[in-house]
């Protein structure tokens, strides 16, 4: 699904450097390079605060719990997600509240976002999903009008801009907090886990530093329950090189996009995937819907051309095993559930060349000429 090894033979040499001077002065934890990321992603999203974290469901675990969010508290977000959104909720005694999607662009629905609203409620978590803001201004309004946080799941949207009442805003930047993962498969990717949180107010980075280092501003002094959440320093020596090259890593991620929206537009029976008019889209995921039952099918014909493709999500977080009981409350999320039937997840990545994006987009074609 993703390239890689491609993707780093462009890069070597500067990587190499770097992995190499981190290694030979010993500084692994908490080292320059973690603070030198922190500055330089802060400056590529213009917002005031970036905190570096072990990975990205730490990052919306520590989200929760610098904000004071106490057990039974409801938290409104998406089932149709990544189940780590769900679970750092979970996690925490707070109940998981799901709104449903949707069905062009996969982010919220901000009417049922405000129909799930209880006097419990205490946030709203907006998944930007594969790549795309969700409808920002319609979240940050049903949150002043409840008094509710606001912490978005950036992990699939770094460097997408938000273009709303704020102006253009980088998504991540606009709610209380934002997370973001650095997976290696993410659109910043380091070679290893990691992930950061953003945030414009200072109060709150402090409370997010403090969380991440054992809930203590003075070594051995604890004033808070904490965790243990670093970014490595070989880890942000990687993302500094790869931050350089993420609006390129962006712009080819579209220019594949581009292609597929040309050869799968017309089709009879497949929806390319929709644009949200107050986001652009960096192309975490490319993802069709396929209508007629026939979803399953073509991932096998894929399969057969030797061509990787990927439903994400098959199952819907309020159906899964662990997240159906009553702890959970889900109602029915009619969207979100035909999706789980309908969405396959094409090759997309930095490195995708023509030969590839024909021979990908040949084969689509084929099957649904069948
Ligand atoms: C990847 C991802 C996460 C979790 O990030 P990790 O770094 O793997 O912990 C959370 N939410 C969404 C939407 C993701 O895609």
């Amino acid at each position: 699904m993703v390239d890689l090894v491609g993707q780093y033979e462009k890069i070597k040499p500067e990587v190499d450097a770097a992995l190499m001077e981190v290694i030979s002065t010993a500084a692994f934890i908490n080292g320059p390079q973690v603070k030198a990321f922190e500055q330089e992603l802060a400056a590529y999203l213009k917002v005031k605060h970036v905190i570096g974290c072990a990975n990205g469901t730490d990052g919306l675990q520590v989200a929760m719990m610098a904000l004071g969010l106490k057990p039974g508290d409801e938290v409104i977000t998406a089932s149709f997600t990544f189940v780590a959104t769900v679970e750092v909720l979970a996690l925490l005694g707070l109940v998981p509240v799901f709104a449903d999607v949707l069905p062009g662009t996969f982010n919220l629905d901000p009417a049922d976002v405000a129909r799930k609203v209880t006097p419990r409620t205490k946030a709203i978590v907006p998944v930007h999903l594969f790549g795309q803001s969700a409808d920002m201004d319609a979240m940050l309004a049903i949150a002043r009008e409840y008094n509710l946080f606001v912490v978005e799941d950036a992990c699939q949207s770094i460097g997408a801009d938000h273009t709303g009442a704020n102006g253009k805003r980088k998504s991540g930047t606009l709610g209380d907090i934002g997370a973001t993962s650095f997976f290696p498969s993410k659109n910043l990717g380091c070679y290893g886990d990691g992930g950061a949180l953003f945030t414009n107010d200072d109060e709150l980075a402090m409370k997010i530093r403090r969380v991440c280092n054992h809930g203590s501003r003075e070594r051995y002094f604890h004033e808070t329950i904490g965790v243990n959440s670093r970014l490595d320093s070989l880890q942000a020596a990687v993302l500094r090189i790869k931050l350089r090259h993420l609006d390129g890593y962006a712009r080819a991620r579209n220019a594949a996009a581009a292609e597929y929206d040309n050869a799968f537009g017309p089709l009879e029976g497949i929806d390319i995937p929709g644009r949200s008019v107050f986001s652009n889209h960096v192309f975490h995921q490319y993802t069709l819907r396929v209508g007629g039952g026939r979803r399953n099918a073509l991932k096998k014909h894929l399969e057969a051309q030797g061509i990787p493709s990927m439903v994400y999500y098959p199952v819907p977080c309020h159906l899964q095993e662990a997240y159906k009981s009553d702890r959970f409350p889900a109602g029915s999320l009619p969207i979100t559930e035909s999706l789980a039937h309908e969405v396959l997840s094409l090759p997309m990545s930095t490195e995708l060349d023509r030969e590839q994006l024909q021979h990908i987009t040949q084969a689509v074609k084929e099957f649904n000429n069948k």
